[in-house]
């Protein structure tokens, strides 16, 4: 059962379900100065029991941007002083108004899972009104004049957009935004249509092309909580925090076995229990850690109404 969202797109993966109301056009949902009090509530109940909030976060059900307060709303929840983050898929971007609201966060996310017309039409399943073109132009616009922290997210779906060619025109692109972040990602909880998460093997493909594309921090979201610094004293558990994040080549496996006295019995075990892939990319081996499994039958996509 779907939750009613608003949304420019009815992505593939979407958490929430189909979007049955897609729209494109920004319009008033609430009273700011409401939002504002109950943010300063929650804030001072958290705080009270001792929480550290590092940011405010827009998570809607939905795209924020069609909130057309936006702006606003971000201005008066940085007078709590905390800062604030916006999650959105970016497809309204290419307006004005758009860029000058998100551009009031301290960080935003932007959604890049195409870059091609077809794909993205398959995977974003974007309001009839958009162009890629358009869209792609406006997420440029807006990374070369936004101050903040721009991070990307990239979701990969089997058989939808994740071929070489798709992921390597994706790098090509983040390469022009310059984000702080690059994160890959893939459906880790059940989405809105039956489909099958991108291998551990693409993955660390995409991984590897956007690190070298890039040139800068990339990370996937896999489901687990990782820890790229981790050191707990067992090696188990930090190579599946570490590998949980980014993955690892085989001579930083050895150095991490080695500083804990451990030999290579531990990366087979683990892989023997299906907590560790062994993957190779380009002659060498990497390791990652085993994506949850929930995978999903694909036989629904073909029946799907691409918008
Ligand atoms: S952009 Fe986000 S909220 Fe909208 S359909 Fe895609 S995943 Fe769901």
């Amino acid at each position: 059962m779907s939750r009613l969202k608003l949304c420019s797109y009815s992505c593939v993966y979407c958490q929430l379900g189909r979007t049955l109301r897609i729209e494109a056009e920004p319009r008033s949902f609430y009273k700011t100065e409401g939002i504002t009090e109950q943010v300063r509530t929650k804030l001072k109940r958290a705080t009270d029991k001792g929480a550290l909030v590092d940011y405010l976060t827009f998570v809607p059900d939905g795209e924020p941007a069609l909130d057309a307060n936006l702006g606003r709303e971000v201005e008066v929840l940085k007078t709590l002083g905390v800062k604030v983050a916006i999650i959105t898929n970016g497809s309204l971007l290419w307006r004005e108004d758009i860029r000058e609201n998100l551009r009031k966060a301290d960080w935003v996310s932007l959604k890049m899972d195409a870059v091609s017309e077809g794909t993205w039409r398959k995977v974003n399943r974007p309001h009839r009104s958009l162009k890629l073109e358009t869209v792609l132009q406006g997420m440029f616009k807006f990374a070369q004049a936004f101050e903040g922290e721009l991070t990307t997210e990239t979701m990969l779906v089997r058989g939808i957009n994740d071929d070489r060619g798709e992921i390597k025109s994706i790098a090509g692109f983040l390469a022009l935004l310059k984000p702080n972040k690059a994160y890959v990602a893939t459906p880790t909880r059940p989405p809105a249509e039956r489909v099958t998460p991108a291998s551990e093997q693409t993955i660390n493909a995409a991984y590897q092309i956007f690190t070298e594309r890039l040139g800068r921090e990339v990370e996937y979201l896999t489901g687990y909580e990782g820890n790229a610094f981790a050191c707990t004293g067992n090696v188990q558990e930090d190579l599946l925090s570490i590998t949980a994040v980014h993955p690892m080549r085989q001579d930083a496996v050895s150095e991490l076995l080695k500083s804990a006295g451990n030999g290579w019995e531990t990366v087979r075990n683990l892989i023997e229990n299906r907590s560790l892939a062994e993957l190779e990319y380009q002659g060498k081996k990497f390791y990652m850690r085993k994506l949850p499994v929930h995978s999903l039958p694909q036989s629904q996509l073909s029946k799907d109404k691409i918008r």
